[in-house]
């Protein structure tokens, strides 16, 4: 069976790291968030942490060349040998046209899971987020309550440097413009794409469940066609 690769596509706070997260537990496929490794990076204090600090904590974009090299490296692992979710990559044009070669090379059944939210939800839910800096879970302070500590490992839970207002419009604009058109570079590329209503009633488990169903009967027909 041919490697499968889900890319989670969205605008920022649209549930791209929620649904990674789900599916990956379902699908037993790794989850690969360009940004998580980022800040691992940047939590590490090496060198990549050095260089991007800064570029995180302002809302723009890392250069693709690092990105793309992140990526590369991870998807070699044999982990990724079933197939593999990329969240929060591609997010330019040119990175996508770089993972694209990389998965043709490969024959990767490719799949884009869309997630749509408005632009005013996302502004709530980022205001409301708070991240354990140990070990990344997300809670969100209207839905979990006044959350302090990490449900998971005790650390006190934080505002992500890039989630204060100003940054937040920083990197919806930053979505305008450099990362909705990769849809039309998807659709180019005759990528099967889910358009998948982000904010749509019964939580995130709910919203996976429906992504979920539509994942595994894409695979089962990837599949009969391989
Ligand atoms: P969100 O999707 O909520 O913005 P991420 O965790 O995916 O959060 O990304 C956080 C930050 O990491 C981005 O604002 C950007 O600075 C950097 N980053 C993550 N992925 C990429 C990427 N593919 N290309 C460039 N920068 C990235």
């Amino acid at each position: 069976m041919s490697q499968v690769c889900l890319i989670l596509f969205g605008a920022p706070g649209s549930g791209k790291g929620t649904q990674a997260k789900l599916l990956s537990k379902s699908l037993r496929l790794p989850h690969i968030s360009t940004g998580d490794m980022l800040r691992e990076s940047v939590e590490r204090g090496d060198d990549l942490g050095h260089e991007v600090q800064a570029i995180l904590a302002s809302g723009s974009l890392v250069p693709d060349e690092i990105v793309n090299a992140l990526v590369a490296e991870r998807i070699e692992r044999r982990d990724s040998a079933r197939g593999f979710i990329l969240d929060g990559y591609p997010r330019t044009v040119n990175q996508a046209r770089i993972v694209r070669q990389l998965l043709d090379e490969r024959g990767v059944t490719v799949l884009v899971v869309h997630l749509k939210v408005d632009y005013n939800v996302i502004l709530d839910r980022l205001a409301a987020r708070r991240q354990c800096p140990v070990c990344g879970a997300v809670y969100g302070v209207t839905t979990n309550g006044p959350v302090m500590v990490c449900g998971l490992d005790g650390a006190r839970v934080v505002v992500r440097d890039d989630d204060r207002p100003d940054v937040v419009r920083k990197r919806l604009q930053n979505y305008d413009r450099q990362t909705a058109p990769v849809l039309e570079f998807f659709q180019q590329a005759g990528y099967c794409r889910l358009d998948v209503d982000g904010d749509a009633p019964g939580g995130p488990e709910k919203i996976s469940e429906g992504i979920q169903a539509l994942v595994r009967r894409h695979m089962q027909l990837a599949s009969q066609r391989a």
